[in-house]
């Protein structure tokens, strides 16, 4: 992580208090740099004065922060909200339970053992890290080609973000590239997190969005995913905290790794309202490995915040890190049918997740172009209006991105 005195000065000497939830009306900008103040404990100045400038205007209301700048939401087209195109998972590896485990977790990826690790694709080290730029960047160009617009990268802080991968797959697809921020699960935290309270955390994450990640100049346009187990720890709810208070310094969106747990997303809003987050501008992820009870999906939707499925491709039932029956396409579209006829279509996005080389085209894998090429035509079977399709696939991505 880069020092947190690049950039900005900072005088924080008397700051010992566990944030409250009134930051919301303790923040604020100022003209000409960004003032943060914090229950008068801290005092930031950020210097990149255009963007605060502008958002202290409202300049940047409306518009997406993507890796190459700003643009306005209705230039995104089809977007899939929640994919990784650079991403190191290899935190994520788990011996499989099968004799062929340890011959073929370093085994380099073949058509021989493609089938094992397909069923078992957290058991090869080479399948969880994308770090190809010219593989991945062609893989985006034929995400371009199926007719895609723009895809949000929700990598974020403990699993190989990389702000000039991620311009160099938009400069070499033409697709729009939002970046995320804030803290992926406890198990990849940075190593001072212990030491570190929701007012460092807070400022990383804007200074991400603001000035830029790393001093690359890339600004991230999204906080997160971010990272939550079951139950939360400690420092996952200093994160989520300061993703709260990031999101109303920056008026940017929130999306959200939930524990796998049904009663997580209930809980993690519960958290992010209480302090200070705008709940219409959060995103649930993972809702297909988390719940499976319309009823708590209602329960959820009925909170104002967006509802994610973000593992279509994933058409097996096995899911290898829980004991789950991960759903398949058919069955998320008719979760989604669901929701949607209940009055929630506007509160919809979806993506698929891709984390790991098996679901790549290059691997024998459906791509990021899979929802665009193979789903829309089966929403269309089951029922769902061009308007419905329209929403879930490009407005409601694009309402959700736009920074408030
Ligand atoms: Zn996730």
């Amino acid at each position: 992580m880069p020092p947190l005195d690049s950039g900005f000065r900072r005088n924080d000497g008397s700051c010992t208090q566990h944030p409250q939830v009134t930051h919301r009306a303790s923040y604020r900008f100022e003209l000409r740099f960004l003032t943060v103040r914090y229950n008068g404990h801290v005092t930031l100045a950020l210097d990149d004065a255009t963007w605060s400038d502008a958002m202290a205007s409202g300049q940047n209301r409306g518009l997406v922060q993507t890796v190459l700048g700003l643009i306005p939401a209705a230039e995104l087209g089809p977007t899939t909200t929640h994919e990784h195109l650079q991403i190191d998972f290899s935190f994520m590896y788990r011996p499989a339970q099968d004799s062929s485990s340890q011959i073929l977790a370093d085994a380099p990826i073949t058509l021989e053992n493609l089938g094992w690790i397909r069923r078992n694709y957290y058991s090869n080290r080479a399948n969880i890290t994308l770090t190809d730029v010219d593989a991945t960047t062609s893989e985006v160009s034929l995400y371009r080609e199926a007719g895609g617009g723009a895809i949000v990268d929700a990598t974020s802080v403990g699993i190989g973000r990389d702000p000039d991968a991620l311009v160099q797959f938009s400069r070499g697809s033409g697709v729009h590239i939002v970046m995320g921020a804030g803290f992926y699960v406890d198990a990849v935290h940075p190593d001072d997190m212990d030491g570190r309270n929701v007012e460092d955390l807070a400022l990383e994450i804007t200074t991400d969005i603001v000035e830029g990640v790393d001093g690359s100049g890339v600004k991230a346009g999204i906080i997160g995913e971010v990272g939550c187990t079951w139950p939360l720890t400690s420092n996952e709810r200093k994160s989520l905290t300061a993703a709260a208070i990031a999101q109303t310094e920056t008026g940017a969106a929130v999306l959200i790794h939930p524990g796998r747990h049904p009663d997580a997303p209930s809980q993690i809003l519960e958290l992010l309202a209480d302090s200070g987050a705008d709940l219409s501008r959060v995103i649930i992820g993972h809702l297909d490995l988390t719940v499976f009870e319309v009823d708590t999906l209602h329960r959820i939707a009925s909170s104002g915040c967006y509802l994610e499925w973000d593992l279509f491709g994933n058409e097996g039932s096995y899911y290898p890190l829980a004991d789950i029956d991960m759903p398949n396409d058919a069955q998320r579209l008719d979760y989604i049918k669901q929701i949607t006829d209940a009055g929630y279509s506007y509160r919809i996005v979806i993506g698929h997740d891709i984390a790991t080389k098996h679901r790549l085209v290059r691997y024998g894998g459906h791509g990021y172009g899979h929802i665009l090429q193979n789903i829309v035509p089966i929403m269309r079977r089951k029922g769902f209006s061009e308007d419905t399709i329209q929403a879930i696939t490009v407005d409601n991505p694009a309402r959700v991105l736009a920074l408030a």
